[in-house]
């Protein structure tokens, strides 16, 4: 897998800069440590970290002449986006480029940035991954890595409401997938609130 992944990091330098290599290399570290705490496949989140962002330095003409080329059609707003372009794009890329056929790792790169409705935990992982890499630096970062390794979906919260903040700051359009992952993940958070209080009461009623 080592051997793998460096010969997949020497390929990806002819499709991102310097700077972009470095993110995705402190995001594969980060995917693959939080991989570890959460019960997901390190190796897998590596690599998903590793190729993430493989789209992100194509310039919108290319990446559009690519999306003919793979067959990719998505909503207006994603098509006319760089941002948000870049997942379902470098997932495709990750495939027909890079030779990856598994499915957990293309889902994850395909939802990176916007998030979407019914996240797995490994996709949550490499989102999360992505906003706290250590070359990460904004404001609210800090909160989001104190919150990584002790509540997974309120960090990730966190950091879809950073980026739903930012977005409507600088008058663009939301993406439904960041909404919807964020409402989620508010019902998740309060469905585990009342485990927890379920448990606790139950706990205290057979101390009785
Ligand atoms: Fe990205
Ligand atoms: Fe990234």
């Amino acid at each position: 897998m080592e051997h793998k992944n460096s010969q997949i990091a020497e390929e990806l330098k002819g499709w991102i800069d310097k700077k972009r290599m470095r993110h995705s290399i402190g995001v594969s570290r980060a995917a693959a440590r939080l991989a570890v705490f959460y019960g997901v496949d390190a190796e897998k989140a590596e690599l998903a970290g590793l190729l993430h962002d493989c789209a992100k330095c194509l310039s919108h003409e290319e990446m559009l002449r690519l999306c003919e080329e793979f067959g990719i059609s998505l909503d207006p707003l994603s098509m006319g986006d760089r941002a948000l372009l870049h997942g379902p794009l470098g997932s495709a890329i990750a495939r027909k480029y890079f030779g990856i056929e598994d499915k957990i790792i293309l889902d994850a790169i395909y939802c990176h940035t916007t998030g979407k409705k019914g996240m797995n935990l490994f996709e949550k992982v490499l989102c999360l991954a992505d906003y706290i890499e250590p070359g990460r630096r904004f404001p609210g970062v800090e909160e989001i890595r104190s919150l990584a390794y002790s509540d997974l979906n309120r960090a990730l919260l966190k950091g879809f409401e950073l980026t739903i903040r930012h977005v409507l700051d600088t008058g663009n359009k939301l993406h439904i997938g960041t909404v919807e992952a964020r409402n989620e993940l508010i019902e998740e958070i309060s469905e585990t609130r009342k485990g927890k209080k379920k448990t606790e009461n139950e706990a205290a009623g057979s101390m009785l």
